[in-house]
């Protein structure tokens, strides 16, 4: 049977690591197994979806290099869901109800003041034709709720192992609105049965919305033993709370401009939260093979910026120079120069500055001026390797006695402009001998 998975985003926002977490592991179950992928928009909600939202998903995704197969919009398949509604109204399991949202609200908090749990007390299943006949002459159109088998759901979660879960506190869900758009839930069911869907692989704040939708699944077809679930723990921060609105409000665009490597974004949320080390690879097939739902741990993976920014300075340390040079684009580094300061930087954009130390301009920094002309005139002529560097500073520590940082530190700084970096021995060789001078001679 071919493995068909679906990333389902609402396009009412940009996509951010917790989906794009979902989105990825949807992506690579289906490739390992030469499934189909399928990105669906979850777009009924008219007013909230946009289309700038819709491109700025498709965008990230191809970023990352994760393609799709099919590409689904629920606004173009509005009648099957109409069609779905039709049997369920006609097997009675969709009701209309006229609370307004005021009634609704009076009934939920009467209810928690009474110490009891806001589930809907579905006495519009008591109203008379007569009485529906009177709501609808004054004007009000219904909602349609789903109702609800208070029996306990289960299924074999594939993260989560054997699940039982207790529907009993839970509100017969609305399908449909007043003005008769569709809610998630119904649009959802229909297409993962329609698109043989074999596996839904969400965030485990979909663990109820499961329950309700097996539920749906089998008021409209047989097919529920055919679909897998499995729900992903939702990223938490350091210390094992939600991530910060700062981080959730982070669209992935975020990481692009700071300099993170797509491979290396996909490959920490794939190992993230799993029992396997968290490493770069540089490949989706790679990534794959090494991608199981079975690693997945049930205990939330904390998200932490400097961990993520680790791996892509790993990332970049590890990769092959035609893959940098490919990543770079219009900028063009020597194959002698990355090998010089691939392990001094954590992004592609701070090799930049090392760039201009070797073939640029920078701002010396001299605070020893005494120091730095007596290193001046003991700097050797001709043509550099990286013995020059080990020469020079033996001539300088013969005339100066110093030693360790302050025999060192003020050449670096006045060379680079920096407190750090990589080994003098290996940039001065591309600095040359003239920039050397005359950085060295700036007062
Ligand atoms: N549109 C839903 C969401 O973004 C999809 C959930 C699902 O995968 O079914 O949360």
């Amino acid at each position: 049977m071919t493995v068909i998975t679906r990333f389902a985003p609402s396009p009412t926002g940009n996509l951010h690591l917790g989906n794009l977490r979902i989105a990825i592991a949807n992506a690579l179950l289906s490739h390992s197994l030469e499934g189909i992928f399928i990105l669906r928009y979850d777009d009924t909600d008219i007013l909230r979806s946009s289309f700038e939202y819709k491109r700025s998903i498709a965008a990230d995704l191809r970023w990352l290099g994760i393609s799709w197969n099919q590409e689904i919009y629920q606004s173009d398949r509005i009648s099957m869901y109409q069609e779905a509604a039709d049997l369920l109204k006609e097997s009675g399991y969709l009701y209309p109800c006229y609370e307004t949202k005021e009634d609704l609200e009076f009934s939920r908090k009467k209810l928690l003041s009474q110490g009891k749990p806001p589930v809907y007390d579905r006495s519009a299943l008591n109203l008379s034709s007569t009485q529906r006949l009177e709501f609808e002459s004054s004007g009000r159109r219904p909602h349609w709720r789903f109702k609800l088998d208070h029996s306990l759901v289960s299924w074999t979660d594939l993260i989560r192992g054997e699940q039982k879960y207790s529907i009993n506190n839970v509100s017969d869900p609305i399908l449909i609105r007043e003005d008769g758009t569709f809610l998630y839930t119904l649009p959802s069911v229909v297409d993962d049965i329609s698109l043989g869907i074999t596996h839904v692989i969400r965030g485990e704040d979909h663990v109820t919305n499961t329950a309700v939708q097996i539920q749906v699944i089998r008021a409209l077809s047989e097919k529920i033993n055919t679909i897998k679930f499995a729900h992903l723990p939702l990223l938490t921060d350091d210390s094992g709370g939600p991530l910060s609105k700062r981080i959730n409000s982070l669209g992935i665009s975020y990481f692009q401009d700071f300099g993170i490597e797509p491979m290396a974004l996909c490959s920490f949320l794939t190992f993230l939260g799993t029992s396997s080390d968290i490493k770069p690879m540089y490949d989706l097939n790679s990534l794959s093979d090494n991608f199981n739902l079975k690693n997945v741990s049930r205990n939330p993976p904390k998200f932490n910026e400097s961990d993520l920014l680790s791996l892509n300075a790993k990332y970049l340390r590890d990769a092959p120079f035609s893959m940098i040079l490919e990543a770079l684009g219009d900028v063009k580094y020597n194959e002698e120069f990355w090998i010089v300061v691939r392990d001094n930087i954590e992004t592609l954009p701070d090799a930049h500055y090392w760039w201009e130390v070797c073939y640029g301009i920078i701002k010396p920094i001299i605070n020893d001026s005494e120091y730095i002309s007596v290193a001046l005139d003991l700097l050797p002529k001709g043509d550099w390797d990286v013995e020059t560097f080990g020469l020079w500073v033996k001539q300088i520590k013969l005339k100066t006695g110093r030693k360790g940082k302050e025999l060192f530190q003020p050449l670096r700084l006045a060379i680079t402009g920096r407190g750090d970096g990589p080994e003098l021995k290996f940039l001065m060789p591309l600095i040359g001998y003239d920039k050397t001078v005359s950085r060295l001679r700036k007062k």
